[in-house]
């Protein structure tokens, strides 16, 4: 019987537990054996109770369940060798042969690094005399398959990652909620939501809820971003608007690369010399509520069957064939390379269209038009 584990690693995001029951229940039907990796890399590298045979009734109930149930962390000891060669030690000693890895694009280029050095990390085991010849036998090689759970929506190649739907959707909640209270005393709030490279939440924030002004990572603003930022919120305030909402991204810069912080805009939007704007301001930076709850439709759908597809694909993969990632491509679930697309993600920020930026900047113009 094929052993297959799964694990959740780096932040938490909503539908990561629905990608484990799906892994979970998937591999019991397809006739394996399931495993849970608890703590991410750290379970593997400890071993022992962190890593658990799971059976169809464990995971009843974890569809909706936001965060993940079975912990997540990040391991230093996964960085280096001496690491990987100990967790490779576990995964035999536990009999599993294949790895579903639930993470950020750091998670999966471990999980790739892993799976490239495995038939070393074998050797040195029988060497040292940690494991026999017979024991690693069955383990000549490793299989993995990644999922990308992360808010953020920042892996290159997939349109959406498991959990950005859930964080966009408690973001925009929760600005519905100022919202309330910024129009009643006529207040402005800049509100800071997560995302160090990726501004996607950012932007689709700001869209979603006609947000006056947004500052994201991919789209470093002007030198002169305070001269334009206050043009906007004037002009919105002439035309009779009585909030003010910038939104703006944790990694948000301008041209020379230097950060733009809440305190800077909000002293720009509350400055009472001559010419200054004058609204009273507040500051509101969103936090870990971005993370929290419970998993929204699409996350719990997108987390299953791509929980499904993964089970498949890592019963398929053969060592030659390319380690893979579940991604969904204009609503299909699909494999892809997984490492060409941790290094797109880096070399470029994912779908930001810069005239799509200026569309949806139009559109909150428009909003007291006529
Ligand atoms: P997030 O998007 O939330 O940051 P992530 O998966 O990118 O998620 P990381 O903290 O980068 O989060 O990685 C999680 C864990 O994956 C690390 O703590 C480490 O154990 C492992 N890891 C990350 N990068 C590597 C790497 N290059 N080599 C080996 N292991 C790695």
């Amino acid at each position: 019987k094929k052993k297959i584990a799964v694990m959740t690693s780096g932040g938490d995001s909503p539908g990561m537990t629905a990608v484990v029951r799906a892994v979970v229940r998937t591999a019991i039907h397809m006739g394996c054996d399931a495993y849970c990796v608890y703590e991410g890399y750290e379970g593997l590298v400890q071993g022992g109770d962190f890593i658990r045979q799971m059976e169809w009734h464990d995971v009843r109930g974890w569809l909706s369940e936001g965060g993940t149930l079975i912990g997540t962390a990040r391991c230093m000891a996964f960085f280096e060798r001496a690491g990987r060669l100990t967790a490779a030690k576990n995964m035999i000693l536990n009999g599993i042969h294949a790895l579903i890895i639930c993470g950020g694009d750091g998670s999966l280029t471990g999980a790739d690094k892993f799976r490239s050095e495995w038939p070393s990390l074998v050797d040195e085991l029988v060497a040292n005399g940690e494991l026999t010849k017979d024991q690693v036998a069955p383990f000549t090689h490793l299989n993995i398959v990644g999922l990308v759970g992360s808010i953020d929506n920042d892996l290159s190649g997939t349109d959406a990652t498991i959990g950005c739907y859930s964080a966009l959707a408690r973001i925009c909640e929760m600005v519905d909620y100022i919202e309330a209270t910024a129009s009643s005393h006529s207040r402005a709030f800049v509100i800071e939501v997560m995302g160090r490279h990726c501004g996607w939440l950012a932007l689709m924030a700001g869209v979603a809820t006609g947000a006056d002004f947004i500052f994201i990572p991919e789209r470093p603003q002007d030198q002169d971003w305070k001269a334009d930022m206050s043009t906007v919120v004037r002009r919105h305030r002439k035309m009779g608007k009585r909030k003010t909402i910038v939104i703006v991204a944790e990694g948000a810069r301008d041209r020379d690369g230097t950060k733009i912080t809440p305190t800077e805009i909000k002293d720009l939007l509350a400055d009472k010399s001559e010419g200054g704007l004058a609204l009273d301001t507040r500051i509101t930076t969103l936090g870990h509520v971005q993370r929290g709850g419970t998993a929204v439709a699409y996350d719990r759908m997108l987390g299953t069957l791509q929980g499904v597809e993964a089970v498949k694909a890592v019963l398929e993969a053969t060592p030659e064939t390319e380690t893979c990632f579940i991604a969904i491509n204009e609503n299909k679930i699909v494999r892809k390379p997984l490492m060409k697309a941790v290094q797109e993600s880096k070399a470029l920020a994912k779908a930001v269209d810069d005239k799509d930026f200026d569309m949806a900047m139009q559109l909150r113009d428009t909003e007291f038009a006529d």
